[in-house]
């Protein structure tokens, strides 16, 4: 691409320091300026439209139009576009939206606190398992544990927790009492000949052990997605999680459910929780309880854990942790109107409904010389491209033809997004069948190029 001076792309060049994204490759090539959104699509400045495979960064439920959204901001911004949370105040909506979260989720859950992002959400729970273990009188059980491949965030502490050394490097991190244990990928992880039940039973006793080398009293809390999203989609196998929660319980360790991913609808229930078996003392949430429309995320305790931090709070003064944005009212009535628009239009049905053409569509591709895996549940599901399908034996360097692939797929008309050689698609809930087979059209015709070149460079 050639960029135009003075054009939008040559001013973001000359102002615009990017998140996620290689700067000298946007000095050189300038970026896509997205300039509207219809349904499923978006549509960019010079009116290429683009089918959004993962609904931005898998959070725009209701896809990129949903007027009533639009009206629920413009309303409650003319009434009262701020207020905050603190020293005892509050908003009508922040009301309503925290009455409706904690009815949503799952019954233990019975308090809500409000901030603005995954990450926030991610740090805040930390800080209340530290708080709420200080309350208990248990100063040296602070030790949280995390996956290998599992992201949550990017602020320090959720920096910590996120185990992709993409987040990590060049950033001295993780900081202390952050340990990581296995994740629940069978087919990269499981060894010669072992089979799932096996695999499970391998992971707990990895658990179990890295539990007992730190010593039990100071652990306090392991944190993990009901299925890895940005490590690659990872579905975990079905006795997975009940033997995970059988180890916490025996050395009372709290289980927090990040679900920022998976949560309002995306695994074919209305928490990955659910899908996955989870009986979570916290859980975070974010992303499409706005259905992106608005920056606000929560994390829900239960009430042994409120009950303390209720405490600690009436002993040290205050709950001394809050945000200036969190419990934005115009993030809440949007959120409000989102959580309303899913049960209306039964979201957690028609994922039920539409995910079997997408999952069934992808899983077509199997076949291919260069795909190692296609796995998924509901309407969230990965494509991994290996250079050899016997040996799983990943291209080198990994990303390079995934980058590849997400390149073909954007100029054909649908944005994927890779990670590494994973391909992950999560479209916007909203998605009709034959929106679908616009999506398996273009992976199609992207997995034709990226096949041909690979071979033509000798990758495979
Ligand atoms: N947790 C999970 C599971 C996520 O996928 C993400 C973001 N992709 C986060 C936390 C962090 O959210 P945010 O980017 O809003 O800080």
């Amino acid at each position: 691409m050639t960029v135009r001076s003075n054009s939008a792309a040559s001013r973001d060049i000359a102002y615009h320091l990017h998140p996620y994204t290689n700067a000298r490759k946007n000095e050189d090539e300038g970026p896509v300026i997205i300039d509207r959104g219809e349904g499923v699509y978006v549509i960019d400045d010079q009116g290429n439209r683009y089918l959004e495979a993962l609904a931005g960064l898998w959070c725009t439920g209701l896809g990129f139009s949903e007027e009533r959204l639009v009206k629920a901001a413009v309303d409650q911004m003319a009434k009262l576009p701020y207020y905050h949370s603190f020293a005892q105040k509050t908003a009508s909506p922040v009301v309503d939206l925290a009455e409706k979260i904690v009815e949503m989720t799952p019954a233990q859950l019975t308090k809500v606190f409000f901030a603005n992002s995954g990450s926030e959400a991610n740090d805040t729970a930390i800080k209340m398992v530290w708080y709420y273990n200080n309350a208990l009188d248990r100063p040296e059980k602070k030790k949280i544990i995390s996956r290998i491949k599992g992201y949550h965030g990017v602020t320090i502490a959720a920096a910590s927790l996120t185990a992709m050394p993409y987040v990590q490097a060049g950033f001295d991190l993780p900081i202390k009492n952050i340990i990581h244990t296995g994740a629940p990928h069978y087919y990269r992880f499981a060894q010669e000949g072992e089979s799932e039940e096996a695999f499970t039973d391998r992971l707990a006793q990895e658990l179990e052990e890295l539990i007992q080398s730190e010593g039990p009293d100071t652990v306090a809390a392991f944190i993990g997605e009901p299925l890895q999203g940005a490590g690659g989609v990872i579905v975990p196998p079905e006795s997975y999680w009940p033997k995970i929660q059988a180890v916490l319980k025996k050395y009372d360790i709290l289980l927090i459910a990040d679900e920022v991913i998976c949560g309002f609808g995306r695994t074919g229930q209305m928490f990955g929780s659910d899908t996955f078996g989870l009986k979570p003392d916290i859980m975070t949430l974010a992303k499409q309880l706005s259905s992106a429309y608005a920056p606000i995320s929560a994390v829900l305790v239960s009430d042994p854990i409120y009950q303390a931090v209720a405490d600690n709070s009436a002993k040290l003064g205050s709950f001394g942790h809050g945000y200036t944005y969190g419990a934005h009212p115009v993030a809440a009535a949007v959120a409000l109107e989102t959580l309303k628009i899913y049960e209306e239009r039964k979201i957690v049905e028609q994922v039920q409904a539409v995910g079997p053409r997408l999952q069934d569509g992808l899983r077509r591709f199997e076949d291919s010389p260069i795909v190692g895996e296609v796995r998924g549940i509901g309407l969230i599901a990965a494509v991994e491209l290996v250079a050899d399908k016997a040996s799983k034996a990943p291209f080198d360097p990994i990303g390079k033809v995934g980058a590849y692939f997400a390149a073909s797929a954007q100029a054909k008309g649908v944005i994927f997004r890779n990670l590494g050689d994973t391909i992950a698609a999560c479209p916007p809930m909203i998605i009709t069948e034959a929106e679908i087979d616009i999506l398996l059209d273009g992976f199609a015709a992207a997995l034709a190029e990226t096949e041909a070149w690979v071979a033509e460079q000798g990758l495979a």
